[in-house]
């Protein structure tokens, strides 16, 4: 698995830098002075180049550990982070002895997370929220994609609940806008900010050419979702929020995490999205993370997926009936109905996608969904778990977009 952060880094002559600082990676140690200080180089071996050259940068980074550290803002990397390569953008918190990985240029998964406060308590919550002052995360967000490459193919938003951030929200797509206009940003949020007008307007006044938000909605009953996401009135103000968006021309997927408490209700919940919302771009069915809450909530929430596949496959025929284009996220293949496994998607981010010692004879694994390797993902799984023995029904995989 890769790792994000660490502080198993060892900091050297960093005396001049309390605050952290955000920057993109090079491997190229011929930069002109000028733009080497925005960088932090990365090397094997910092010996094979003369002090003078390498002290133009910002930050040296060593994948290997060597002896009398003379130069200055020095890292000998965690032997873990020497993944870190040309491309990607580091947060260095010198104070701390601190490096995050903000992007990976080899990655599709990659996403900013910009606040921990969220005005929802989902059952499930992945990322439990907190009540912090973490308003820093703005400007780090901002700083992470301005040192993105241009050619970026993606970049996720998520939280808690990013529009709490207000206006900071609009500098982070703002920022996205300007700076990455052909990258493809995907926000999560639960929409209900947006049950104010003017919050979808503003929105849409950034043009931003490719943006799409992922709403989750968990009921057609507003008392079933406002219970999942222990927040009244929560139903109404992303179904108002939803709409508005749509008014104004911001494009929205639903999302649906399948558990306990929403499984029976699918068919329902897929025909109330094909009466009312058959505008948005697509439904995504999703796996649970057994997670944050998951953890808490655990008697509450876990179905085996191989119980609810009948009622996942009739959604899936409902919404595509009305021509829903229509996504399962997070889920093994081998569970679901023939005709379901149409609409899987590798979805699970690399970092944290892992697959099953009773998967390796699997001839369909590289299609499959696979489990998350957090929490007791790994652990709680179906009984129902059977590798495909032939290729033969093969079914092209669709990708995300
Ligand atoms: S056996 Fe494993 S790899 Fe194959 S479909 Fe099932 S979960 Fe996926």
């Amino acid at each position: 698995m890769i790792k994000l952060y660490s502080k198993e880094c060892r900091f050297y002559n960093w005396e001049e830098s309390p605050e952290p600082i955000i920057l993109s990676v090079t491997e190229n140690p011929h930069l002109p002075r000028v733009l080497a200080k925005k960088y932090a180089i990365v090397l094997d071996n910092v010996n094979d180049y003369p002090e003078d050259i390498l002290s133009g940068y910002a930050a040296i980074l060593s994948r290997q550990s060597i002896q009398d550290v003379r130069l200055s803002k020095f890292i000998s990397l965690d032997p873990e982070f020497s993944y870190i390569k040309n491309g990607d953008v580091i947060r260095i918190n010198a104070y701390a002895n601190e490096i995050r990985v903000l992007f990976r240029v080899d990655s599709d998964h990659n996403s900013l997370l910009v606040t921990e406060r969220c005005n929802s308590f989902c059952l499930m919550c992945s990322q439990p929220p907190r009540n912090v002052d973490d308003s820093y995360l703005i400007k780090d967000a901002c700083d992470a994609i301005k040192c993105m490459p241009r050619s970026a193919t993606s970049l996720g938003i998520t939280g808690g609940e990013p529009t709490l951030l207000d206006d900071g929200f609009l500098e982070i797509v703002q920022a996205a806008s300007s700076y990455l206009p052909e990258t493809y940003l995907h926000i999560l949020t639960n929409g209900r900010s947006f049950s104010d007008r003017a919050n979808s307007r503003a929105l849409k006044r950034i043009k931003h050419p490719n943006l799409m938000l992922g709403i989750p909605l968990y009921s057609d009953l507003s008392e079933q979702h406002d219970f999942i996401v222990q927040a009244k009135n929560a139903f109404e103000e992303t179904i108002k929020g939803i709409l508005n968006l749509r008014r104004d021309g911001v494009r929205v997927e639903l999302r649906v995490v399948i558990h306990k408490q929403t499984y029976s209700r699918l068919p329902d919940l897929a025909r109330f999205i094909a009466r009312n919302l058959a505008f948005v771009e697509h439904v995504a069915f999703m796996g649970l993370e057994l997670t944050g809450f998951t953890k808490a909530n655990f008697k509450a929430l876990w179905i085996d997926p191989h119980d609810y596949r009948n009622e996942l496959d009739q959604a899936c025929r409902i919404l595509q009936a009305s021509r829903v284009k229509t996504m399962i996220y997070n889920h093994q293949l081998c569970l679901l109905s023939e005709y379901s496994r149409e609409f899987s998607v590798n979805s699970i981010s690399d970092w944290k996608n892992e697959y099953l010692e009773k998967c390796t004879p699997c001839m369909r694994k590289n299609e499959c969904g696979g489990f998350f390797s957090t929490g007791f993902s790994l652990t709680k799984t179906s009984d129902f778990i059977k590798p495909f023995m032939e290729l033969e029904k093969m079914i092209p995989v669709k990708e995300i977009c």
